[in-house]
């Protein structure tokens, strides 16, 4: 057995056990991660409840505010028709300025009961951008506090994460680097999983058995000799 590939395999296999462990835990905080995500999305709709709300409650508290300026611009000009009124000559202007005055105070009337049914509106709305907004809030103190425990949660796997990813910058120092992209190229194609043992002529990675000369080579040890179906780094395990 060539010395140098012994060492390799060696190396290789460190590397495979602590990627496997990474593949693991990403795997379980990306679950996770996701989980929050999907929490994080019922406070989206509550959120958009409580704006719109606040949008129509600002909509009205202007129309409203319109309303009774052009309220107040009417109650300008009966006053000034009064006043003309008072100063009038012929029975025609009498008239005239009298069905003025009668119009604008029908105008004002349809006016004060559009106002009033806006005040009603804005009433129910400030009551509804209230309840809103409470319940906006409960739920985003109960959707950050179930985050919270979460991240708690998985403070240990992100922490062994991170020394399994160190492990295996270490480890990795010792392979040609060549030899190294070859091997995280392999775990990609196979969901992590690129070295692998070789039993009785069968790859235990895809359980394809292997050509009886491969399998000798494999033993030998002499070269890295990859699986022809997964394309998996073989070494054989005689314990
Ligand atoms: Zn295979």
């Amino acid at each position: 057995m060539n010395e140098n590939i012994k060492q390799d395999i060696e190396t290789l296999v460190k590397l495979q056990e602590t990627e496997s462990q990474i593949v693991r835990l990403k795997a379980v905080l990306d679950k996770v991660e996701k989980q929050k995500q999907k929490i994080g999305l019922k406070i989206k709709t509550y959120a958009d409840a409580f704006e719109d709300n606040q949008q129509q409650l600002q909509y009205i508290t202007k129309a409203s505010k319109d309303i009774e300026m052009e309220i107040q611009l009417v109650d300008d000009q009966i006053v000034k028709s009064n006043e003309k009124l008072r100063m009038v000559k012929t029975n025609k202007e009498y008239q005239l300025l009298l069905r003025e005055v009668d119009d604008n105070k029908k105008r004002k009337d349809s006016l004060e009961t559009e106002l009033i049914e806006y005040m009603e509106q804005k009433e129910q709305l400030e009551k509804v951008v209230e309840e809103s907004e409470k319940e906006y809030l409960l739920l985003k103190e109960k959707i950050e506090a179930e985050q919270n425990e979460i991240d708690q949660q998985t403070t240990e796997d992100k922490k062994a994460l991170e020394a399994y990813l160190n492990d295996q910058k270490q480890i990795g120092k010792d392979l040609d680097p060549g030899l190294m992209t070859r091997f995280s190229r392999i775990s990609k194609m196979n969901k992590g999983l690129a070295v692998i043992d070789v039993k009785n002529e069968v790859c235990m990675g895809c359980f394809m058995n292997i050509p009886p000369q491969l399998f000798i080579e494999v033993q030998r040890g002499n070269s890295l000799i990859s699986c022809p179906q997964c394309s998996r780094i073989l070494y054989y395990d005689n314990q």
